[in-house]
């Protein structure tokens, strides 16, 4: 939804906060990732975390990409969503019992195992139920994916995966468990990735790796490159649908594999954020010494990132053409924090006037609390 193409009229009798999803442009987003991985033949499976609204999961269900979860929850909205188990991919450093044995109940394709204790308890769960786990390792290639700290996870210093180093004795324990069976490598090195250079590193540490491990005659069938993919959030009116096409292309370039072996993605983000609005409404203009507070009826509660992570979310005022002013954008949660923007320079608002927070599809419904005891944000399509 464009500034101007927002249905105004629809959105006067409902309460705000809310979500808007633009379902067109999901769709048009999941055309176009079909189009661009079918090219190549790989598999791409939705990180479920992005966004695990019911109508979502089903839509994206419908267009054939797998799941990727990380949690046991996870995986049971994928499932009832309608996915195919068989296309449910389950990582997390974390993974309790249940969780695991509820995803050996549902026969998932995969575990992607971050650690050598969870390996051992896949094996003894797996045993109990007579079965064989089919798992890939995630490893930490130790790549810097020049995004934010707190959304980089491929490097040694993060909580994730196994080190290259430790993989010699990786590989001889997997010998002793007879309940699990490698099929897969497993990657992620971090979110909101727009430097194409990060995933050509990715994949010449894959090529690396595969090198070594064929030389300990190990060939798995899959190469999961995890997600991360980044979208515009300053344009997203100019430019709404990440570039798929150089993506893929670049994995295409740059990665090694054997004939027989399948690539598999998991793109949460770049799915779901741009299709998303979160639409708040001005409370009150509170000016003050030396600027001026838009405060509005979304927070922190509704919409975490900026607050979280210093996020940039491109905000409009959709129901005023008034000449432009600043602001800073403040909701009414009692911390400092709950400030959307700083400084911000948006048509001149007044109370009662909406605004629109855009690419907000991914990482804001999903990550909604009820802190301060308010409701959580409903969502509608349109
Ligand atoms: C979060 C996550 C993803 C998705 O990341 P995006 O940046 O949203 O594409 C993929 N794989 C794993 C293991 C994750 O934790």
């Amino acid at each position: 939804m464009i500034k101007g193409s927002f249905p105004i009229e629809d959105f006067r009798g409902l309460q705000t906060p809310f979500y808007a999803y633009d379902k067109e442009l999901l769709q048009k987003t999941l055309d176009v990732i079909n189009a661009e991985s079918n090219k190549y033949g790989y598999h791409v499976h939705y990180a479920v975390k992005a966004n695990a609204n019911p109508i979502i999961l089903q839509t994206i269900c419908a267009s054939n990409l797998g799941a990727d979860c990380v949690s046991g929850g996870e995986v049971k909205a994928a499932i009832e969503a309608g996915f195919s188990p068989d296309k449910i991919v389950f990582a997390g450093v974390g993974k309790a019992d249940w969780e695991i044995d509820y995803a050996l109940d549902n026969d998932i394709f995969c575990f992607n195992v971050e650690s050598e204790p969870e390996l051992e308890n896949i094996n003894v769960l797996a045993a109990q139920k007579n079965k064989i786990a089919r798992i890939a390792l995630r490893i930490n290639p130790n790549v810097d994916a020049h995004t934010h700290s707190y959304i980089t996870t491929g490097l040694n210093e993060n909580k994730f995966g196994f080190s290259i180093e430790s993989l010699p004795q990786v590989v001889v324990l997997l010998k002793k468990f007879s309940n699990v069976k490698l099929v897969g490598l497993h990657f992620h090195i971090g979110s909101q990735i727009t430097d194409m250079s990060a995933f050509q590193d990715l994949c010449i540490k894959i090529n690396e790796l595969q090198e070594f491990l064929r030389e300990k005659d190990i060939c798995c069938q899959h190469i999961n490159v995890g997600g991360g993919l980044g979208i515009n959030y300053q344009h997203p009116n100019h430019v709404p649908i990440a570039d798929f096409e150089s993506y893929f292309k670049v994995f295409h370039d740059y990665l090694k594999v054997e004939k027989n072996q399948i690539v598999h993605f998991e793109l949460g983000r770049s799915v779901v954020a741009p299709c998303g609005s979160l639409i708040t409404k001005v409370l009150y203009v509170k000016k003050g010494t030396s600027k001026q507070f838009a405060i509005v009826d979304a927070g922190m509660t509704d919409l975490i990132r900026p607050a979280l992570y210093q996020a940039y979310h491109h905000i409009e005022n959709i129901t005023s053409n008034a000449n432009e002013e600043k602001y800073d954008i403040v909701g009414p949660i009692c911390e400092s924090s709950d400030t959307f923007a700083k400084d911000y320079t948006i048509n001149a608002v007044k109370r009662g006037d909406l605004l629109a927070m855009r690419s907000a599809g991914a990482y804001g419904e999903i990550m909604a609390s009820r802190y301060n005891l308010r409701e959580l944000p409903k969502s509608y399509f349109f």
